[in-house]
């Protein structure tokens, strides 16, 4: 069944699959208990995944591009479970608290981060470093006399998290929509286009239009998952940095997603050279193992926040817990030990010329839009010549053929975002049955 006996498991792959559908509550989705059922998944290896009914999957997007070094690392688990005999748990709220694995990642990120990002915060997710990024850049001008430098700017296609605050930040209507309001204080800018000039002129644009004196921080992935794994033009960065050093405003890199070799970069701000004031971390800062997120930051940043002696009256409880931190500190020496950058552009690299050749024989396939950014790796599907419908029936045949691939711009984009460590018969193979999915929607479409 896929179910191991250490797994304190006891129900049988039906029960499981019936307690799913009367009572968890999956996001991301609009409740339909008639929705037809997702795999419920009992093992991984690699990027092959197990369901309850012993189907193995592949997995084209590391969970949620997060599991960076495949699944079932042993050394992950073993660390985890040797940190929690230790220590159960550690805060680091009130009186400067904390614990030996805090400690030790935080000297380790400190020399592997942008030049300049030397303190951190930690947390348990995105969503709560994004609003730990908003609440620090407010609380720096606010204790320091500049209670209206409040405003983040951020860009549309964006995804930022769920909270009110990353909600806000996220620029996509329908993260806006149904909930109430916002909070106020965010505007978004358009993303820049591979290959236009002075795309980060809309920036500028934007602070002159709300007013410098109004302005506490840009926020972005430095290159954007939702907009469809663009990299930007070459300029893009390094002049938004310096429209931020102009104008006195914080340059917040969200590298949730693409931080820790997703990017071909330790971060992805690297291959532009730019240090950012704020860095946001989380996902395969683990490799998935455990959640955790870190909220880096400048020694700049940390002395305006310091400066009025007012407390931050901020943090989660589940913040750097012992275990997430331990897992940490191992993932990044599996990071250095087995080149797991160099694995992950050497990868994508053949991730996308592979895509590219599948275009040859699928003319729905744009076959010069095949691109890979490290380990994001993405092609178009030609959806106006072909139709819409057929981008909703070729995921439908993906999930047929058990493979995860993810969908971007109304479907128009596939992405793939898989473990940084996935072998040539692994992406072989997640070609293979994208093609086998294309032909089947063809066939069934008529096209
Ligand atoms: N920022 C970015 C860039 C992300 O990709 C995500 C998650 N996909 C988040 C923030 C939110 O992270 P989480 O889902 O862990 O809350």
């Amino acid at each position: 069944s896929g179910l191991g006996a250490s797994t304190g498991i006891t129900a049988a792959p039906d029960e499981l699959i019936g307690f799913d559908r009367r009572h968890v509550m999956h996001g991301f989705t609009n409740f339909d208990r008639d929705a037809a059922p997702g795999p419920i998944f009992a093992s991984g290896r690699g990027v092959r995944l197990i369901d309850v009914d012993g189907n193995e999957w592949l997995d084209g997007c590391a969970g949620q591009a997060n599991v960076s070094l495949g699944y079932g690392r042993d050394e992950l688990a073993d660390v985890a479970a040797s940190t929690l005999k230790s220590l159960a748990f550690g805060t680091h709220f009130y009186h400067n608290r904390s614990h030996v694995w805090a400690s030790q990642l935080a000297d380790r990120l400190a020399h592997i981060t942008p030049a300049g990002i030397d303190q951190f915060f930690y947390g348990v997710g995105g969503s709560d470093a994004v609003e730990t990024a908003i609440k620090i850049a407010r609380f720096s001008n606010i204790t320091n006399g500049r209670p209206e430098k409040i405003h983040i700017i951020g860009r549309m296609n964006s995804y930022h998290g769920v909270s009110y605050g990353g909600a806000s930040m996220t620029g996509d209507r329908a993260m806006w929509s149904n909930i109430g309001p916002l909070l106020s204080g965010f505007s978004h800018i358009a993303q820049p286009e591979s290959g236009s000039v002075g795309s980060a002129q809309a920036l500028e644009d934007e602070i002159l239009r709300v007013g410098p004196e109004n302005v506490a921080a840009f926020l972005a992935e430095p290159i954007s998952t939702p907009n469809g794994l663009y990299c930007p033009p070459d300029d893009y960065w390094p002049q938004i940095r310096a429209i931020c050093d102009r104008y006195d405003v914080l340059l917040i890199a969200d590298e949730v997603l693409v931080g820790f070799g997703r990017a071909g970069a330790l971060f992805a701000i690297n291959r532009w050279n730019v240090s950012p004031d704020i860095l946001t971390m989380s996902k395969a800062i683990t490799a998935g193992y455990l959640p955790l997120s870190v909220v880096g930051v400048s020694s700049r940043v940390r002395e305006a926040l310091a400066a009025s002696g007012e407390k931050f009256v901020h943090g989660v409880t589940y913040g750097g817990h012992p275990a997430a931190c331990a897992v940490a500190l191992a993932t990044i020496d599996i990071m250095e030990r087995e080149d797991v950058v160099g694995q992950a552009l050497r990868g994508g690299d053949y991730f996308a010329q592979q895509l590219s050749r599948l275009a040859d024989s699928q003319d729905i396939l744009d076959k010069s839009s095949a691109r890979a950014t490290g380990m994001m790796v993405a092609i178009n599907l030609k959806l106006d010549e072909y139709g819409d419908e057929f981008g909703v029936r070729v995921h439908e045949e993906f999930a047929r053929r058990r493979v995860l691939v993810r969908s971007y711009r109304n479907n128009r984009t596939i992405g793939f975002l898989p473990a940084l460590t996935i072998q040539t018969e692994d992406i072989d193979a997640i070609v293979e049955r994208v093609g086998e999915s294309i032909s089947a929607t063809r066939a069934s479409l008529g096209v």
